[in-house]
Parts: C-alpha cells; structure tokens; sequence
C-alpha cells in the first residue's frame, strides 16, 4: 500500500468547468470576462522579463499596495495569492486543525468541499431555503472557519447583508467571506473588516479584472491575521509577471469600472430575453446567470448547444439538476446564444 492520505483517496477532487484548448467555443461556461484587460498594461512586462532569472518579491508590495489603493484598505491588511483559490487554501491551513469543522452553504463553491477534504476537516453544511438563500444567520459554534461567499453561486445573488454581519458578530469562527464577484454588484461587505477581527474578505482579479489565466487573488484581514496567513503561504506564491501585470491592472481601475457597467447591461438584457424565451431566471449580481428552461431538460440544453459550440455550465447536483448557469458574454455572444436557443426551442 502507497502510504496516501485516506482524505485524500476518499476526495473526488475539485472538478473545473470545461476549458476546451481551440478558440473555436462560446465560452459561457466558466464565468471570464469577455472584455481583454487594457493593452497598456502589458508594457509593464516587456521590464521585468530580463529580471526572470531573479526571485519575485515573496510579499508583493507594490501589488499589495496597488490593491490597497483600489479597495481602500492598508497594504498591511492584505495579503496576495495565487488566484482567490490560494487565499481559501491559505485559511484553511491556518485557522483549521485537521479534525476540525469547516462550514459553508449546501450549495455554493464547490471547491470549499473540495479544500476542506483534502485537509481533513470535517464538513458542515448550513442548508439554503428554496432560492437557494442564506435564511438566518449561521450559529455553528463547532466550526472553526466558515465561507460565505456574497455574491453566492451558481445562483450569483448576495447574501442577506443582515444575516452576513450577525453571522459575523456572533461567530468564534474565522469568517471568510468571498467577493468573487463583488464588482458586478452595488454593495460589498469591506466595512465588516473594521467592525470584526474575525472576518476574511477575499476578491479576485480573475472575473472583474479580466485576468484569471494569470492567477491573481487578495485576502483582507485585520494584521493579526494577516501576519499568521503569511507563515503558511507558498514562499513566493505570485510569480513576477503576475505582480506586475496585476499592479498595473489595478492601476487601469477606471477602465474595468467601464467594463462591469457594460457586463452589467448586458447582464439585464440576456434575463429579459432568456425570460421571453420561458426560462425561469434568479436576478445575479455577478457576472452569470442560473437559468431553467421551463421546456427542455437543462441537460438536453447544455448538450445542444455545446454541438452549436456554445458551452455553458450543467451542473449535476440534485437541486439545480434543470438549470444551466450561464456567463455574461460580450453582446454578440449573447445575441448568439439567444439565437441558438430560440432555434433548440423552435425544433423542440
Ligand atoms: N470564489 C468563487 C465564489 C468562485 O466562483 C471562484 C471561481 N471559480 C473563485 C473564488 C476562484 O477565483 P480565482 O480564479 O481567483 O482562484
């Protein structure tokens, strides 16, 4: 016997959305931005490129302090990683013993599950009403981290804020509370870091900042939290090019502020026109919609159109079995798709 750790053999493993390797796909699957970051921004490259040789900044400041600037926190609040993915992963190995419970929504990011496994915590699942929604605040004295993410997927929609903050104030927890997809919403919940030392805000650069092949992500934090996830962290997490391109992102702010605007319009367009289509739709504020035909199996749909090279999500989790979960492309994406399943719903 190969000595693996039983969690580990017990553990499906976190499945990815699909990422077909030909650029002959609608993407609509995995929550991009169909929006190219900035050209100007990957001048700031061409730099560092002779520096590859040289280690990167193991605590990337200017990256922390360009986040800062942005988020309104101190750069000694934050801490980077590689992607959002790193910053759960980092939590984890903080703040939770092997043993310990972690707890999170009965649907929602289905790589917590994964993480918290892997680690050998146990699980506790705090169940959502019939919209899938937070319906109380969480009282769960025995675990240790919770994650709540707000925006919540696959349906996209923020969290009761009320719920969210008593959650907090009453917790002995440490409470992570993901922002995946704050910037596609009016509200974010940056104010709870100066109100409770045991909250985690975590935000991306993945959907908003149209840089997920780059691996970019932040937690904010009271100091004293920061200092001790920085112990567990990889040692030099964010490569080079990832600190610098991310910096100069967030440096472009105002541009990708023009870009969730846009996302957001087309966000409302697509609802009004998948609900003429007689699809049962939930309001998001993110950047995707979770959608249930209300005259095909949301299956049948998905094959459909990944045939017409349109893919979207299909997820095969027992309550959202006859929903897709749709991103928001560019306008002509969208069009296409509408056009595509208006042909599907014609030949049914
Ligand atoms: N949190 C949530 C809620 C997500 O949906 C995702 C995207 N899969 C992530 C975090 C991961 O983001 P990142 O690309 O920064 O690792």
């Amino acid at each position: 016997m190969l000595p693996i750790r039983e969690c580990v053999l017990q553990t499906p493993g976190y499945v990815p959305g699909e990422q077909p390797q030909t650029n002959d796909f609608i993407k609509l699957n995995t929550n991009e931005n169909p929006y190219p970051p900035p050209p100007e921004i990957f001048d700031a490259l061409q730099a560092e490129l002779p520096k590859l040789r040289l280690y990167p900044d193991p605590v990337s400041t200017k990256l922390r302090k360009a986040a800062g600037a942005v988020f309104g926190v101190s750069a000694d609040n934050i801490i980077a990683g590689n992607g959002s993915d790193d910053i759960l992963s980092i939590a984890i190995r903080t703040f939770v013993n092997p043993g310990e419970a972690i707890a999170f929504l009965d649907l929602t990011y289905s790589l917590y599950d994964t993480l918290a496994r892997i680690h050998g915590a146990s699980i506790i699942e705090i169940p959502t009403d019939e919209n899938f929604a937070l319906s109380e605040p969480i009282i769960c004295p025995e675990a240790k981290l919770i994650f709540l993410a707000s925006p919540n997927p696959p349906v996209g929609k923020h969290l009761n804020r009320d719920y969210l903050e008593k959650t907090c104030a009453q917790s002995t927890a440490i409470v992570v509370i993901d922002e995946a997809y704050v910037d596609f919403s009016d509200e974010n919940h940056l104010d709870f870091l100066q109100k409770y030392d045991n909250v985690i805000i975590s935000r991306t650069m993945s959907k908003s900042y149209s840089l997920a092949g780059m691996r970019v992500g932040f937690g904010m934090a009271s100091q004293s939290l920061i200092e001790q996830m920085n112990k567990v962290r990889d040692s030099y997490n964010l490569d080079r090019l990832s600190q610098t391109l991310a910096t100069a992102a967030l440096e472009s702010h105002s541009y990708f502020q023009t870009i969730w605007q846009k996302v957001r319009r087309t966000r409302s367009r697509a609802i009004a026109a998948l609900r003429d289509l007689e699809f049962f739709v939930f309001d998001s504020d993110s950047n995707f919609v979770l959608a249930s035909p209300q005259w095909m199996s949301a299956a049948e749909l998905y094959a459909q159109l990944k045939e017409r090279k349109i893919l979207v999500r299909y997820f095969k989790h027992p309550r959202i079995l006859n929903y897709v979960r749709i991103s928001i492309g560019t306008d002509e994406e969208i069009d296409r798709l509408l056009t595509a399943i208006a042909q599907i719903k014609a030949q049914k």
